[in-house]
């Protein structure tokens, strides 16, 4: 059976990539989204299981050591990790995996998984990120501040993605993605091709 691809998403915060990936679970049948775990506290209508695995630094580090995540890293402060056994089986039974991961946890991955797909979400510029960062009324200006330089800090890994996304437009950027995972669906991987020719080699 052929294997699922993994898809890493990462981008700044405020260019939107959430709702991004959220619009393009709705149009796929074939993919399931990563659940992180995070030493993070749950934020308003966040639920445990659903949006992240909360747990405390203890139980996080315990998991670390034990190997049960594929990556981990530290962001704004708190542990972020991706559990791997839900990656391995997903994959492995022919589904798709989505993982919205920052730029050091997604480096984490390319090394053990060069065969991903990476996604960069980029803001139309900088001056409509603050706009954006500003606009959502959430933040203090410190805040604000160092979301602009994590920023600028994460886009200077671009040439680390297979594709960078525009969001001046949620739709058109949620189509590209989209497009992106078609496109993939269609790539010749790395000995697939002997594969190909043999059963094209049996005309039954
Ligand atoms: P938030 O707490 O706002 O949901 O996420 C903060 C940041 O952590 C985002 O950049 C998000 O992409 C990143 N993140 C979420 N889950 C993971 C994860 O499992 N691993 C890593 N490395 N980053 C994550």
């Amino acid at each position: 059976m052929k294997k699922g691809r993994l898809f890493v998403v990462s981008g700044p915060s405020g260019t939107g990539k959430c709702t991004i990936i959220s619009r393009v679970m709705e149009r796929l049948e074939n993919v399931s989204l990563s659940i992180s775990a995070t030493t993070r506290a749950p934020r308003a209508g966040d639920v445990d299981g659903v949006d992240y695995y909360f747990l405390t630094e203890e139980e996080f580090i315990n998991r670390a050591d034990e190997g049960r995540f594929l990556e981990h890293a530290c962001v704004h402060g708190y542990y972020y990790g991706t559990p791997l056994d839900p990656v391995t089986e997903t994959v492995e039974s022919g589904r798709d995996m989505i993982l919205e991961i920052d730029v050091q946890g997604a480096m984490k991955v390319k090394e053990k998984y060069n065969e991903g797909v990476y996604i960069f979400i980029l803001p139309p510029s900088m001056k409509v990120l603050r706009e954006r960062l500003t606009g959502r009324g959430t933040d203090a200006p410190d805040v604000i501040e160092r979301r602009m330089n994590n920023a600028l800090g994460e886009i200077a890994y671009i040439d680390r993605y297979d594709y960078g996304v525009v969001n001046d437009d949620l739709d058109s950027a949620a189509e590209q993605v989209l497009d992106i995972i078609k496109a993939e669906h269609c790539r010749v991987l790395d000995g697939e091709a002997d594969k190909i020719i043999s059963e094209y080699g049996e005309e039954n």
